[in-house]
């Protein structure tokens, strides 16, 4: 691999907030509740069809990550205040989930290339 993808320097929990701070300057400021209902495990979304089988509607608004483990030096591991814990946010999906203005932007434009 060629292709240097940013790493979070720093995560921190931020009253209804997760901050991260990333190798290139970049921060994301993202919602507990937001980053919860991205979830990629097996039991928030379908392994084979990608299909969403969590229902947004059904996380608690104050849902936040009680503990944030990190998972080898590739991702992050939160245990949400919900109980679910089997969630793993890789560093590039985090970065791909960044709710700013840039990345939405740039993501968008990923995606339409993409089709
Ligand atoms: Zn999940
Ligand atoms: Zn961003």
């Amino acid at each position: 691999m060629s292709t240097q993808y940013p790493q979070p320097v720093e995560i921190r929990r931020e009253g209804a907030n997760i901050l991260v701070t990333w190798s290139d300057g970049h921060r994301s400021d993202f919602s507990n509740h937001y980053l919860r209902t991205k979830c990629q495990c097996a039991s928030c979304v379908d392994e084979w069809t990608r299909k969403p089988l969590l229902d947004p509607a059904t996380i608690p608004a104050d849902i936040h990550a009680d503990q944030i483990q990190p998972v080898g030096n590739y991702a992050i591991q939160p245990s949400w205040s919900d109980g679910h814990t089997t969630g793993i946010y890789s560093f590039t999906l985090l970065r791909k989930l960044c709710p700013c203005d840039a990345c939405q932007a740039d993501g968008a434009a990923e995606e339409a290339a993409a089709s």
